[in-house]
C-alpha cells in the first residue's frame, strides 16, 4: 500500500485480517465489474440471484459435513446475530423456549450490535450498552499460556472445557441454548489456539446437555489458517458457523451463516426464519466472494498460507531471544499473534503507561510496516500485536516483515 505522500507500506495485517488476497486484485475487481454491469441488486425475499446461489453451493461444500444451509449477510456482527437467531428460534420451534441463554467466553469480541455485544467478553466495549442487554454467562478462555499450563496436555484441555459444564450446571442446563467460540481467536486474545483436547471436550459436553455449538470463525474462517474454517484443524464441527472478513477479503461486505438442514428445516417449516438483512445476499457481494475463493483455489493460498505461516511464526519466536519482553508467539498459518510482558516467567503485563499496544504500531508504521494491536486481558491491560498478512505474502515479504518489525521492536 502507498499513502497520500507516496510512503509504501506492507500491510502485516490484512487490515483487520479481512484483505486476505491482498488489495486490488484484478481478477476480483473484473469479475465485480462483470456483475456490476450485468444486476446489482436483488432483493432476498422475491429471488436468489445466480452468483448468491454459486456462492451458497461453493461455501457449503467448503464446511463441514452436513452443513449446508448458507445464510448471507453483511458482515461479522451480522452472522453472529443470524447464529444466535436461528439457535434461538430452533429451540422454541421444536419445544425447548426454555432455552435462551449463550454462554461466551471471556475475553472476546463477537460484534458490535446489541446481540453480539451480549456475548463479547471486552468490558470497555460493552459497559455503556450493559443496561440495553441481556446479561449472558462467560467463561474463561483457555489462555493456557497465561496460566502457565503445559498447552500439548490433553488434561489442560479438560480443565478449561470442565468451566463450560461447571458453567451449565450453575445456570441450569434447560436455559442454556449454545455456547459461542472462535476455534483460534482472533484480535481479543491474539491468535490463541486452544489447548489440546479442548475442542473436543467442549463439543461431547455440549452434546451431552443438548446445547447447540457456535463457531465464530468471522477472523478465523476463510483460509488463513492454512484450511477454510479454522475448526477444521481440530476435527470438530459445530452446529452454526459465522463467517466475514476475508470471506469477502475487502472486496465487498460480506458474510454468511451456515447450518444444517437439521436446524434450519423445522424453523422454515414452521413459517420461515424471523430475520434478515435487506442487502444481504447481494449479488455484487456474490459475485466478488466467488472470486474470492476462485483466487483462493486457483493459487492454492490455503497451502501457502500453512507454509509461509510456519516460515512467519519461527521468525517471530526468534525475536524471543533478542526479546526478553516478548513474552508469547501463537497462531496457525497466517492467523498470528506476539504479546509482550515485563517478565517472561511470571507474564506479567507491561506498564499500561506505555502504551505500548499503541507506540510500537507507530513505530511499525514508521517503518513501513502495518500491524494489528489490542490489549490483552479483558481488553483493560496486556499487550498483544496480530501479524496476519494476506495469504498471498512470500517468504521475501516474510523476511521484510521482520527486518521493520525488528527495527520498530529495537
Ligand atoms: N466476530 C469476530 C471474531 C470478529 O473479529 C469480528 C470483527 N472484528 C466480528 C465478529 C464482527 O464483525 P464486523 O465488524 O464485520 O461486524
Amino acid at each position: 500500500m502507498w499513502d497520500v505522500d507516496g510512503k509504501r507500506y506492507l500491510d502485516g495485517s490484512s487490515g483487520a485480517m479481512v484483505s486476505n488476497i491482498g488489495h486490488s486484485n484484478p481478477r476480483v475487481i473484473d469479475a465485480m465489474r462483470r456483475q456490476m454491469e450485468k444486476s446489482t441488486f436483488g432483493y432476498r425475499l422475491h429471488f436468489e440471484t445466480e452468483p448468491s446461489e454459486r456462492l451458497a453451493a461453493k461455501v457449503a461444500s467448503l464446511s463441514p459435513e452436513g452443513m449446508e444451509k448458507v445464510f448471507f449477510v453483511s458482515g461479522g456482527s451480522e452472522a453472529v446475530e443470524s447464529a444466535i437467531k436461528l439457535a434461538r428460534q430452533y429451540a422454541v420451534t421444536v419445544g425447548q423456549g426454555s432455552r435462551w441463554k449463550v454462554i461466551s467466553r471471556f475475553p472476546s469480541y463477537h460484534g458490535s450490535t446489541l446481540g453480539a455485544l451480549a456475548l463479547t467478553g471486552y468490558a470497555p466495549l460493552s459497559d455503556p450498552f450493559a443496561p440495553m442487554m441481556q446479561a449472558m454467562p462467560k467463561i474463561p478462555a483457555p489462555r493456557a499460556y497465561l496460566d502457565g499450563i503445559a498447552m500439548d496436555d490433553p488434561a489442560t484441555g479438560q480443565h478449561y472445557a470442565a468451566m463450560l459444564e461447571a458453567c451449565i450446571l450453575e445456570e441450569g442446563p434447560e436455559t442454556v441454548l449454545a455456547f459461542i467460540q472462535e476455534p483460534i481467536g482472533g484480535a481479543s486474545t491474539g491468535a490463541l489456539v486452544p489447548p489440546a483436547g479442548y475442542m473436543q471436550a467442549v463439543r461431547e459436553i455440549c452434546d451431552r446437555y443438548g446445547i447447540l455449538l457456535i463457531h465464530d470463525e468471522v477472523m478465523s474462517g476463510g483460509g488463513r489458517t492454512g484450511k477454510f474454517m479454522g475448526g477444521e484443524h481440530f476435527g470438530v464441527a459445530p452446529d452454526i458457523i459465522a463467517i466475514s472478513k476475508g470471506f469477502g477479503a475487502g472486496y465487498a461486505p460480506l458474510g454468511a451463516m451456515i447450518a444444517s438442514d437439521r436446524l434450519i428445516n423445522p424453523v422454515l417449516d414452521a413459517g420461515g426464519f424471523l430475520h434478515g438483512h435487506t442487502y444481504a445476499g447481494n449479488p455484487l457481494a456474490c459475485a466478488a466472494g466467488l472470486a474470492v475463493l476462485e483466487e483462493i483455489e486457483t493459487d492454492d493460498l490455503m497451502g501457502n498460507a500453512a507454509r509461509v505461516g510456519a516460515v512467519l511464526k519461527s521468525r517471530l519466536q526468534n525475536l524471543m531471544q533478542r526479546y526478553s519482553f516478548i513474552g508469547d508467539v501463537r497462531g496457525e498459518g497466517l492467523l498470528l499473534a506476539f504479546e509482550l510482558v515485563s517478565d517472561r516467567q511470571t507474564m506479567q503485563p507491561l506498564p499500561k503507561a506505555l502504551n505500548a499496544y499503541s507506540e510500537l504500531v507507530e513505530l511499525a508504521y514508521a517503518e513501513g510496516l502495518i500491524i494489528y494491536s489490542r490489549r490483552t486481558r479483558g481488553g483493560v491491560d496486556g499487550d498483544h500485536f496480530l501479524v496476519c498478512p494476506p495469504m498471498i505474502t512470500s517468504v521475501d515479504q516474510v523476511d521484510e516483515i521482520i527486518d521493520m518489525l525488528t527495527s520498530a521492536l529495537d
